[in-house]
């Protein structure tokens, strides 16, 4: 059940109107088609998912910062992500950049169970406790290097990675179900990365440029 998505607030009506205005202008507008993305992220609060001092900027059109250096992504790029996984609902889906928690609940909206990986303690720490709060009871936060992947739970039917790798981890394209995708920002530099789609057909990856994203790094063994 997510319980608390809807608890009254004196804010609540606001934002509820924000986030309406974001799917419509930022995401439909500008050709976000996945009806599924654009309900999961018309219900999710993200004014919860960012420091508290920077709640008003919540529905803006572009990344913040929620601290050790991170960002809670662009409410586009989430959208864009999330819609090249080609969800139906039954999925088991990794993430790997846990961030602020943000993408799980989204994913949690889209997927039947949700792992999530993060590298800094304090933040999946916090993000897994805002999880639990507002409800999303399938979605996992599991600390450590995202660029491992999480054998425990795999094969996955999707991955998706939200920090830019140098090139594709390896243990990551092992634990992709047959079948799977997987969206990964990959490139030698900031600057240079592309968001790619990988889809496993027949134990090879098929890929696919989505064209240039820029992503904080994916640092660890295979990043
Ligand atoms: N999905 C997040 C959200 O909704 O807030 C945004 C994630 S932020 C753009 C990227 C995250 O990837 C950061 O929190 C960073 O610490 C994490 N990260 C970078 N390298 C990692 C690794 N090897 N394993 C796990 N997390 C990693």
């Amino acid at each position: 059940m997510r319980a608390d998505e809807n608890a009254p607030s004196r804010e609540a009506g606001s934002f509820v109107a924000l986030r309406r205005r974001m799917v419509q202008v930022q995401l439909a507008a500008q050709g976000i088609y996945d009806e599924r993305v654009l309900a999961a992220m018309l219900r999710v609060p993200r004014e919860r998912f960012v420091p508290a001092d920077l709640q008003a900027y919540a529905y803006q059109d572009q990344p913040l910062p929620i601290g050790y250096g991170q960002t809670i992504s662009q409410p586009y790029t989430v959208a864009f992500m999330l819609q090249q996984l080609r969800l139906g609902g039954n999925e088991r889906v990794l993430e790997i950049g846990t961030g602020s928690g943000y993408g799980a609940a989204v994913l949690s909206r889209l997927a039947a169970e949700v792992y999530s990986v993060e590298r800094i303690v304090e933040l999946g720490t916090a993000a897994q406790e805002r999880l639990y709060q507002a409800g999303y009871r399938n979605a996992r936060v599991v600390l450590g290097d995202g660029s491992l992947g999480l054998a425990e739970f795999a094969p996955y039917d999707a991955i998706v990675v939200t920090a830019g790798a140098k090139v594709l981890p390896l243990p990551l394209a092992n634990q992709l179900a047959e079948g799977g995708r997987m969206v990964i920002p990959i490139g030698p530099t900031l600057t240079e990365q592309h968001l790619f789609r990988f889809t496993k057909c027949d134990d090879s990856l098929d890929s696919e440029d989505l064209g240039a994203f820029a992503f904080v790094p994916l640092i660890g063994e295979f990043g």
